[in-house]
């Protein structure tokens, strides 16, 4: 069995892992890429493996990060099943077109400035059409249903508890007559979370690849976060500003609205209009609607006794662009939840714009920001932000609530793995921050005495279990010291690469970039002498 990292690997984007064994090759998760510049040329990059030869995708959830790069896949000669639960197959639908909407604006913009440089056209990733084609691959396979893949392969899938129709993904292997179980967790959810259920506990799996997002941080307590949401939208509304809310159209969005329902019918907060400004988080928020069967039993009892979270009069869905201009000339008073959210596409930018500027109004994170992002920029305590290429102030009080995070937390994560009757031969830790990993496989192996890995990008790795090595005390000695060097040197690198681009993309500033190689120069002669 060998397991290939074509994305995902020491960062939280790009999920995509290739497993050749038992003569099939199956694509677990083909996600986009997103954040920086470097990370967003992989999407265009070469595969490791010919789109035609791989039969199976297996989507955990509908995430464009696990899911965005299934229509270029197709495009390029995949002609496979795409299996996902139903709930996820129907999410798709909107999201894999939405993003192929995306990919179109992001390519015509691209190539105006192409076209100002003489330089020539590109193609975008891949179209809307590209994404519809791409749908009529999909198959949908329910939890707890069996799914032989091939007389050796067979697939179940286990609620994952992270947003409507995630899966963790169990895959039964047999190679030589032996059976060897390998679990992928994709993105794994946060226990006592609304609306969906919690995680599915497993107890065992021969190889683990677990997903490390919120590897070494703790999330806040559920009644901190909605006191925090109650104070913060008490003084904005008071002051007649907009709490404007970054928020992805799947999954937080609904989860917002089920918070704020529960807020206003509990008369915590006044009764504000809350505008969902989002036509993939309109048509998400039916989707959900039509699959109860995910429902934890508190949503299910709650439409029972006719209080639908996600309809009720201050609910308010604005569909087409008309109706999303109109919120801008509002005078405040309101909260305005729109997407993309990590704010670097959509109908949140214009809202941004509007209210960034104004003292008044709050800018609410309620989700992860990816390095390289205009919501990290944000959140960062940026003075000043380009918008369409308009330079605007940030006086809106910046917020940010972790605890709505769509994954388990560090602590949720060890207790997930700790109900493991016996501990896989090997846990391999993806989609995290490369220092949150690698902090997150120390205390794993710690606490549970198993032996972990963290993959780089496009390696390979063969499942096996590790040998029984032995080594002389000077071996690990050196091992460890060359270890130490590379780190510094991983540090370095990257805090020298950010502020390089930083330099490059905002300031132009000729001084500070002499000053950088000097920099550069000067470290790379101390480890070259450490060595
Ligand atoms: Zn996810
Ligand atoms: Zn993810």
């Amino acid at each position: 069995m060998k397991l290939t990292f074509c994305g995902g690997a020491r960062t939280v984007t790009g999920s995509a892992f290739l497993l050749e064994a038992a003569g099939k090759k199956l694509l677990i998760d083909c996600g986009l890429f997103q954040g920086g510049k470097r990370l967003r040329a992989r999407n265009f990059s070469q595969y490791p493996y010919n789109p035609a030869e791989i039969d199976y995708i297996i989507l955990t959830h509908a995430h464009i990060d696990h899911s965005g790069l299934i229509p270029r896949l197709v495009k390029d000669g995949f002609r496979g099943r795409v299996l996902a639960t139903p709930a996820t197959t129907d999410l798709a639908k909107i999201m894999l077109p939405d993003s192929g909407h995306i990919q179109m604006m992001e390519a015509e913009w691209t190539n105006r400035k192409n076209k100002r440089a003489g330089r020539p056209e590109a193609d975008p990733l891949y179209t809307v059409e590209d994404a519809e084609k791409a749908l009529n691959y999909f198959d949908s396979i329910p939890y707890y249903q069996q799914e032989n893949l091939s007389e050796d392969i067979i697939l179940k899938f286990y609620d994952a508890g992270h947003i409507l129709g995630s899966a963790i993904t169990e895959l039964i292997i047999t190679e030589n007559g032996k059976p060897e179980t390998v679990v992928f967790t994709g993105d794994l959810g946060k226990s006592n979370q609304p609306i969906i259920r919690d995680p599915d506990v497993l107890e065992e799996a021969d190889y683990l690849i677990i997903e490390g997002t919120y590897g070494t941080r703790d999330h806040e307590e559920e009644e901190q976060k909605l006191e925090k949401l109650q104070t913060l939208i008490h003084e904005t509304v008071n002051k007649q500003g907009n709490i404007v809310v970054p928020s992805f159209a799947v999954g937080r969005t609904q989860e917002m609205l089920y918070f704020m329902s529960r807020l206003m019918r509990d008369h915590k907060i006044p009764n504000i209009p809350i505008y969902i400004d989002s036509p993939l988080a309109i048509s998400a928020t039916e989707i959900f609607s039509r699959h109860p069967e995910c429902f934890d039993l508190q949503m299910r009892q709650l439409l029972h006794s006719g209080q639908d979270p996600f309809h009720f009069p201050e609910a308010i869905f604005t569909q087409t662009a008309e109706e999303s201009q109109k919120i801008n000339r509002l005078p405040g008073g309101a909260m305005i939840i729109s997407a993309s959210g990590m704010a670097d596409a959509g109908r949140i930018k214009h809202h941004l714009k509007h209210n960034l500027w104004r003292e008044e109004s709050t800018v609410l994170f309620v989700g992860y920001q990816a390095e390289g992002t205009l919501g990290r920029r944000i959140r960062e305590g940026r003075k000043k932000v380009k918008i369409f290429g308009e330079e605007i102030m940030v006086r809106a009080r910046i917020e940010a609530i972790d605890g709505f995070s769509a994954h388990a937390d560090r602590t949720e994560l060890l207790k997930w793995l700790g109900k493991f009757q016996q501990m896989p031969k090997q846990v391999i830790l993806v989609h995290g921050e490369e220092d949150v990993l690698t902090s997150f496989s120390a205390e794993i192996e710690k606490k549970f005495e198993v032996s972990t890995y963290i993959p780089n990008y496009m390696e390979t790795m063969e499942l096996k279990p590790l040998p029984e090595e032995v080594e002389d005390t000077s071996q690990v000695m050196a091992k460890l010291k060359a270890r130490e060097l590379l780190r510094e040197w991983l540090d370095f690198s990257e805090e020298f690469t950010s502020r390089l681009e930083l330099a490059l993309l905002e300031e132009d500033d000729e001084e500070r970039l002499i000053q950088l190689e000097k920099e550069l120069e000067s470290i790379k002669g101390c480890l070259v002498e450490n060595f």
